[in-house]
């Protein structure tokens, strides 16, 4: 079976979210269980063409725009990079680094890419099983393959999946969009799939044409389908459906987080030798130029896009009160400027044991997941969430608000059953963040318990392989709908 997978992003080329991880993670175990697979993103201008092999496509050319090939590191999966310098040879992927703001020719690149990766496909690719379209950068995928595509040799038996990353974005243009994609315009009518109160909305059409609609857990599945704060519209849509989506867990890369072999750390340890941890905890604090004697008070940690989806505002609800108690508190992130300075202003009143970095970094993620105790999530929603799993696995205690993934993956600590991974609230407000941050902190101070949840995390499983089997199974069962 052959998987042709498409999205705007994939690690290690291209990363904004956890998205890349998807892409970068899943073609390794689908390849396992024995199905071939392609990847197709755009050439974006930081991808350094030589470092990863990229080689000019031989046997292959359009008037529009070229394409790259190389293999997926450490497996056999082909990559394809769609490239067209004038949408995609700038810097950024999805927003104007300078701005912060979406480009403002973002329609016209996504439509761009996947009526370029479309032709691509149908043009050099063997035989298609399944084409698997991720948010609403390929949200259009599905609906050109149905218009145009279906009386093709290579695609006429393939079957298409939807994968909802988050619902938060959906792309949604002017009308006037619609005469640009190549779509005959009269389908563009209220209510129609094109159609959202007026405008035209990529992920819309991605829900609407699939055959298979997924999302990355099995609450935000349901959480989608329940209301506005979820589906952002799209609500009444997805429970339209035929069938309902489908929560698939995303996995980590077990690989690249472990903190057994990870050489991004400056000591590496076990969950039967946890003193490489403290060292790790040492680093983080010299690294944000905090006071190295608060070794043994409690380090708080938050890795986050600092965006209202990550409950940055509760963390600001809460941080003068928890400064003022003895714990030590790092931030790394980077986003929205205004946050940002808010909450720099409230950390520069405890210069000695809380501090915040700004940019990306990914070797300073892997210390902090490393070195910290206790890591903040009150995400306001979390379609699936990985730093909480990182963490698990670092033996470091996530703080998480039940949503979506974070729900599906954090049980609250029971000290009589001595169940349990973290500490979780449900309501969105400051109090219940607090109050399970509280929670965590008196556990803490008891090292049995806590030691008992750093081993319950670290022993969960969060590999990509029982995920990979479910995604299995569905282009199993949408392939068949297509036997000749
Ligand atoms: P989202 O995709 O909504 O941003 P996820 O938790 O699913 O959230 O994935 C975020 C990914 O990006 C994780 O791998 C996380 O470690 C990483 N990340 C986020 N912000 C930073 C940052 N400033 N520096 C390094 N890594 C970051």
């Amino acid at each position: 079976m052959h998987i042709v997978m498409l999205a705007g992003e994939c690690v290690p080329y291209a990363k904004v979210g956890g998205l890349a991880d998807v892409l970068g993670s899943l073609p390794h175990e689908l390849e396992a269980l024995g199905y071939s697979v392609s990847l197709i993103i755009p050439r974006y201008r930081s991808i350094d063409l030589a470092r990863f092999g990229f080689e000019p496509l031989v046997g292959f050319s359009s008037k529009t725009f070229d394409v790259h090939r190389a293999i997926l590191p450490g497996s056999n999966a082909q990559v394809f990079l769609i490239g067209n310098d004038a949408f995609f040879g700038r810097r950024g992927i999805y927003t104007d680094p300078v701005t912060g703001w979406d480009f403002p020719d973002q329609a016209d690149r996504w439509i761009f890419f996947q009526r370029s990766a479309m032709e691509f496909v149908a043009a050099v690719l063997p035989q298609v099983d399944i084409l698997h379209c991720n948010d609403h950068q390929t949200g259009l995928v599905p609906a050109y393959h149905q218009r145009f595509y279906r009386g093709h040799s290579t695609l006429a038996r393939t079957g298409t999946v939807f994968t909802i990353h988050n619902m938060g974005y959906q792309g949604v243009f002017p009308a006037d969009t619609m005469a640009r994609t190549g779509f005959n315009t009269a389908e563009f009518f209220p209510l129609s799939p094109f159609e959202f109160y007026g405008m035209l909305n990529f992920m819309k059409v991605g829900v609407v044409f699939s055959d298979a609609v997924t999302t990355v857990s099995e609450t935000y599945a349901l959480e989608i389908q329940q209301s506005a704060e979820f589906g952002y519209g799209l609500e009444g849509v997805v429970r339209s459906r035929m069938e309902p989506p489908i929560g698939i867990l995303n996995g980590i890369d077990y690989a690249t987080w472990n903190p057994a072999n990870d050489p991004l750390l400056p000591a590496r340890y076990s969950q039967d030798d946890l003193e490489g941890k403290r060292k790790n905890k040492q680093a983080v604090l010299r690294e944000f130029g905090l006071d190295e004697s608060r070794i043994d008070r409690p380090l708080l940690a938050m890795i986050s896009r600092i965006d209202v989806q990550k409950g940055v505002d509760l963390l600001i609800g809460v941080l003068p009160g928890l400064l003022s108690q003895d714990v030590t508190f790092v931030m790394l992130g980077a986003g929205n400027k205004e946050i940002e300075s808010q909450i720099e202003t409230i950390l520069s009143g405890y210069p000695r044991k809380a501090a915040l970095k700004l940019g990306y970094d990914d070797r300073l993620a892997h210390l902090i997941e490393a070195g910290a105790d206790i890591f903040l999530m009150p995400s306001k929603y979390e379609p699936c969430g990985l730093n909480q799993m990182y963490s698990m696995r670092y033996g470091t205690v996530p703080v998480v608000r039940a949503t979506g993934g974070l729900s599906d993956t954090v049980q609250e600590f029971d000290p009589n059953t001595g169940r349990g991974t973290g500490f979780r609230f449900g309501p969105y407000d400051p109090l219940h963040f607090r109050n399970a941050i509280n929670r965590a902190l008196r556990y803490w101070g008891d090292p049995r318990s806590w030691r008992r949840i750093i081993s319950n995390g670290m022993e969960s499983d969060f590999s990509w392989a029982r995920s990979a089997r479910r995604y299995v199974e569905l282009y199993e069962s949408v392939r068949s709908r297509y036997e000749a």
